[in-house]
């Protein structure tokens, strides 16, 4: 097996500006990046930081992922997750509600190997039969969201590269404001909102019908293939989104290497990355 640097690199959602929340949201990524990095640094593999990152942003109610989350048009939590390893093991939940941390759901979905992506009741369904015992919906629903007054982002995503060149990619979020129910977003989406192969790793964030339609995370890692740095990437990725699209979105990525990268077009975008040998860099 290849031997890495470890890495690691988090976004708290792309979207409108955020004043005094901007700061809480910086140091909730910087947290999750650490709990991701402690892992990553002890000799952990990929997935499970990137699990124990985008669980710890889902359980932080300022972001929208798990607790937290959206409501849709109905006033009702219906959240999307993705989790995905370089070596194209997949596993994806969409339109689930009353699972406290779908990003664990998603990594049970991959785990299980038969199927990518399961959806809705049926993916409930699973859960109980995979050990997660579903939450009263209610409970993720908080105050902030249900008065309306929490800003439109905060989806969540992780990108991990363990010291054996292992990488892995997840994405969670409680979708857009108001949306429909029934609608999917591009999070779930492998390639779209969350990819990874052995070239590197991708989390989106930002308007899903927009990152859908580009499928922002599989070209931004086509990219690192054809010899883009991340950063390089990143930056090359949004732009064609904004060129193609008018959208608004950010990604960040990591190759095998261990080297970090991310974008944004959108107001701002909370990221924290974590090197080994450098201090944690946070930036929105
Ligand atoms: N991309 C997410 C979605 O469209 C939302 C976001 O990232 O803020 O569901």
């Amino acid at each position: 097996m290849v031997s890495s640097q470890p890495a690691i690199i988090v976004h708290g959602g792309a979207g409108r500006g955020s004043g005094e929340r901007r700061e809480a949201r910086l140091a909730g990524c910087g947290e999750a990046a650490l709990v991701g990095w402690q892992v990553v640094q002890a000799g952990g593999q990929a997935l499970d930081a990137v699990e124990a990152a985008v669980a710890t942003l889902e359980d932080d109610p300022l972001f929208n992922a798990g607790t937290g989350s959206s409501l849709n048009r109905d006033g009702e939590v219906e959240m999307d997750a993705a989790v995905m390893s370089g070596t194209l093991q997949a596993g994806a939940v969409a339109a689930v509600s009353g699972i406290r941390n779908p990003i664990r759901l998603a990594r049970k979905v991959l785990e299980d190997g038969r199927h990518v992506l399961l959806a809705g009741p049926g993916a409930r369904e699973f859960a109980r039969r995979a050990g997660i015992s579903p939450v009263p919906p209610e409970t993720l629903v908080t105050p902030a969201q249900r008065d309306r007054w929490e800003e439109s982002h905060g989806t969540v995503g992780c990108v991990a590269v363990d010291r054996n060149g292992r990488i892995a990619a997840g994405t969670s979020t409680g979708g857009t404001p108001g949306k429909l129910p029934g609608r999917v977003g591009d999070s779930p989406l492998i390639g779209c909102g969350t990819y990874a192969n052995p070239a590197g790793a991708a989390s989106c964030t930002g308007e899903g019908e927009a990152i859908i339609k580009v499928l922002l995370a599989k070209t931004s890692v086509d990219l690192m293939d054809s010899g883009a740095g991340p950063a390089e990437a990143a930056r090359r990725a949004v732009a064609l989104l904004a060129r193609q699209t008018s959208g608004q979105a950010g990604v960040i990525l990591a190759d095998r290497s261990g080297a970090v990268g991310y974008a944004h077009n959108a107001e701002e975008m909370p990221v924290c990355y974590i090197v080994e040998g450098e201090e944690p860099v946070t930036a929105s």
